[in-house]
């Protein structure tokens, strides 16, 4: 006899998410009929049973101190009563089911210089990747990026000034661990240079197979240098990725001197009066220059402003860039139009589909 199966208990992944909806949600589920935002970082979602709840918004770091959870789950317990969630986009939301405790949230946050908004037409945290403090093929940091922005750009956080929302992202790379590809505006780390290989570690580090086949551009060949097996990277080829330094620590791609900070805008993943767009290029190099990054910030400020004073109502930056064409963008932001901002990737077909939008 086959017996009954028993529902395991393991560490494997996360736990089943319905572990932690409020109860209203759980009760709801599937009946919602609409929202609204009440004010900037509160919104109110209604049921058909005329059940609400309420989620006021408000701002994390995304690296959080472990007082700063405190804080957070402290908060949740005495006003939501200890629901909250974290968005895709590391802010942290607090469920109640009583408005009364709305103001009185609000402003606890507020006496821990915690910011609340995020919400419709504002600039909402930040998603970004790890950066400098984590990850081994950064070619900028992340949290110090974002720290910077935002220290320009605060009042579109909590004020809904802008024509529509505006998703900033950061990724260190061009893995892009961050929505840097679908964001309005993006801030990409780029390598500039092919890795060096350091060919007396290369054969006690790495497996040459493996290594040769990381590369996607195959820009790197198995060679002999010294009468000892190594590789060898046709230069003209790398698009300096990194792919090969996540598989051979012999072959580092850091560089102080040529790494620094692009800037890509237009993208957006929601279908509503466009098709989703990936992001395009507006600048391709900026200089790493911690702990201010002034050249990028300028930047990004200048997009946001030129968008908050020139788009219609409701578009997004791509469409805004669209309306106006791109020339104009140019024009408008001063950025230096280069070679770089000419796709000359063949493989890139014109035929990838982005939408859900149906063709007939
Ligand atoms: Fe690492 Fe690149 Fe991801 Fe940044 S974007 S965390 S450098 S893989
Ligand atoms: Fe190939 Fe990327 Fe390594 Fe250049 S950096 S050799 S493109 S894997």
């Amino acid at each position: 006899m086959v017996a009954p199966a028993v529902k395991r208990k393991t560490d494997i992944g996360p736990p089943h998410y319905e572990k932690f909806l409020h109860p209203i949600i759980k009760e709801n589920y599937g009946k919602w009929k609409y929202h609204e935002v009440v004010k900037a970082g509160v919104l109110v979602h209604v049921s058909e049973t005329g059940a609400k709840i309420f989620s006021v918004r408000a701002a994390s770091p995304r690296l959080l101190s472990s007082t700063t959870i405190l804080l957070f789950c402290d908060l949740a317990d005495k006003y939501s009563g200890g629901y909250l969630r974290f968005t895709s986009r590391n802010n942290v939301e607090f469920m109640l089911d009583n408005e009364a405790n709305i103001d009185p949230l609000i402003n606890e946050l507020k006496q821990n210089n915690i910011p609340v908004g995020g919400t419709k037409n504002t600039i909402s945290n930040i998603v970004h990747t790890q950066g400098w403090v984590h990850c081994h093929s950064s070619a900028t940091d992340a949290s110090g990026l974002v720290k910077v922005i935002m220290d320009d750009l605060f009042e579109y956080f909590t004020e809904m000034t802008l024509p529509h929302k505006v998703k900033i992202a950061v990724a260190c790379c061009l893995n892009m661990c961050g929505a840097v590809h679908c964001s309005d505006i993006a801030i990409l780390g780029v390598h500039r240079r092919p890795p060096k290989i350091e060919h007396k570690n290369l054969k006690n580090m790495c497996e040459i197979p493996s290594t040769v086949a990381s590369c996607p551009t195959a820009a790197i060949r198995p060679t002999y240098v010294d009468g000892k097996p190594s590789v060898t990277i046709d230069e003209d080829r790398c698009m300096f990725c990194g792919n090969c330094f996540s598989v051979c620590p012999a072959m580092p791609i850091a560089d102080p001197l040529n790494d620094g900070v692009s800037i890509w805008v237009g993208g957006k993943v929601s279908n509503a009066r466009t098709q989703p767009t990936f992001t395009k290029l507006a600048i391709p190099y900026l200089p790493n220059n911690p702990p201010r990054w002034t050249e990028v910030t300028c930047a990004v400020k200048k997009i946001v402003t030129l968008y908050a004073q020139d788009a219609q109502k409701y578009e997004r930056v791509g469409e805004w860039i669209e309306r106006i064409g791109w020339p104009r963008f140019f024009e408008l932001t001063g950025f230096e139009f280069t070679k770089e901002h000419i796709d000359d990737f063949k493989h890139a077909g014109l035929t990838y589909r982005r939408t859900t939008q149906m063709k007939f």
